[in-house]
């Protein structure tokens, strides 16, 4: 995931980020509800009694270790398509777990299979395995010994997660209807993992009728954050060609005069300025958000003059709204006609269209009343609008099979830990495993008994 909430760590240091941070979670309490609702309690699962309170117990036994290993991963991150330490560690902890462990999907992908002792549905459940190239100093105890690389974005603890689910879930294998898919994706800071792995077939070598996956973000550790439909807006990669008689100074302008002309948002909001997505008026967490409907023009990214002197320019748009997406380029190129450069336009095309992350409306609602009735009213809460400027290739996943994507909070304010994704000073409150274990497994276990 890209650069989410790039600039919050200033504004949470003021003490500013109420909203977000205010109510922190009782992760490491023993939060089982007391109100499990016998709706979403499995019947087909039903040797288990309460799951909640069994994977609760097991996270617990495990904790310990699953932080070990998300700190060897830690200390040991590696970029994007180079992962072939970190496939080796998941693989060995998968086959001690008695998994079946594919490989040779693509890159050093890997897919852990957990098969129920009683016949059910098949589930997956997704974690994303690469670091970042970053040189900011690393805050921990088991700093990265590889210069120059860093698991900055999170993806050490969302493995950590995805081994612990496995093992609780294993554990239990007797009583559970149906199979695990344990997907493990190389590359996704690249956004080429994900469409790898499914351009190669991933597809017909497991078949999960549905798909689930997270990502840590700022929020306090303890607290969930899910919605239907986009989490992001589309973003759109725009490359305009002009002729050799364009000049390079009329580029600045015109972004100037495509922002003016084309910049959409709510009562003049600036949802731009990704610090307001913790306001609590204005933000994520506010029906009335300002993040539900936007049309932003990011700077230009690039710009090249290249054989022949045409002049080449790149950027990005990100647009909350669908429908919109085909009026992009024929508004962007009336403003170049507008401003008089018509005659130096070769061609406007978008040069990149990744997929957003599109969670389904039964499975998000379904997922929050699992998560609610089993582990009390609030443990996953939802949240109003796109978030700009970021992106998860899990997208390309959820193209195939109908899934939900969750944000999950790694900061602890108190603690000084803030767990802002690509930030210089980014770091997760481990808690954050034993939540995301024990709700997750819960999960998969119980959508596993239902139809
Ligand atoms: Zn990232
Ligand atoms: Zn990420």
């Amino acid at each position: 995931m890209k650069r989410f909430l790039a600039l919050v760590f200033a504004i949470v240091t003021l003490g500013s980020c109420a909203a977000i941070g205010s109510s922190t979670g009782s992760s490491t309490g023993s939060s089982t509800g007391s109100s499990t609702g016998s709706s979403t309690s499995s019947s087909t699962n039903s040797s288990l009694g309460k799951p909640e309170e069994t994977f609760t117990i097991e996270t617990d036994k495990i904790f310990d270790k699953l932080v070990q290993i998300r700190r060897k991963l830690h200390q040991y991150p590696e970029l994007a398509g180079n992962e072939k330490q970190t496939q080796e560690t998941i693989k060995q902890y998968l086959l001690e777990l008695g998994l079946e462990v594919k490989t040779d999907i693509y890159g050093y992908a890997l897919v852990g299979i957990l098969k129920g002792a009683k016949a059910g549905k098949n589930v997956a459940w997704r974690a994303d395995m690469d670091a970042l190239p970053q040189d900011f100093p690393d805050n921990v105890d088991f700093k990265s010994k590889t210069p120059g690389v860093r698991h900055g974005c999170g993806h050490d603890v969302h493995l950590a997660i995805a081994l612990g689910i496995a093992e609780v879930l294993a554990k239990q294998k007797q009583s559970l209807a149906g199979t695990v898919y344990f997907i493990f994706q190389p590359a996704e800071e690249t956004f080429v993992g994900a469409k790898g792995m499914v351009n190669n077939k991933l597809f017909s070598l497991i078949n999960p009728s549905e798909i689930y996956g997270l990502h840590i973000t700022p929020a306090s550790v303890g607290q969930i954050f899910v919605k239907a439909n986009e989490m992001y807006s589309y973003q759109k990669g725009v490359k305009i060609e002009f002729n050799n008689t364009m000049p390079k100074e009329a580029v600045k302008p015109l972004v100037t005069k495509f922002r003016t002309t084309l910049t959409r948002t709510t009562n003049n909001s600036k949802p731009w300025e990704v610090q307001r997505i913790l306001d609590p008026n204005e933000g994520l967490f506010n029906p009335n958000s300002i993040f539900k409907d936007y049309f932003i023009v990011d700077d230009v990214t690039f710009l090249s003059r290249s054989d022949g002197d045409k002049l080449v320019v790149y950027m990005d748009v990100y647009e909350t709204d669908k429908a919109k997406l085909s009026n992009i380029l024929p508004a962007m190129k009336k403003v170049i006609e507008s401003e008089g450069l018509a005659d130096k336009l070769v061609s406007i095309t978008f040069f990149k269209e990744n997929p957003t992350i599109d969670n389904d409306p039964i499975l998000t609602n379904n997922a929050m009343t699992i998560l609610n009735t089993s582990f009390g009213n609030g443990t996953v809460s939802g949240v109003y609008g796109q978030v700009p400027f970021s992106n998860d290739d899990f997208s390309y996943f959820q193209q195939k099979v109908p899934g939900v994507y969750f944000f999950l909070g790694g900061s602890n304010f108190g603690k000084g830990i803030i767990a802002n994704i690509h930030a210089p000073n980014f770091m997760v409150d481990e808690e954050s495993i034993r939540t995301g274990v024990k709700s997750f497994a819960t999960l998969l276990y119980k959508r596993l008994g239902e139809k």
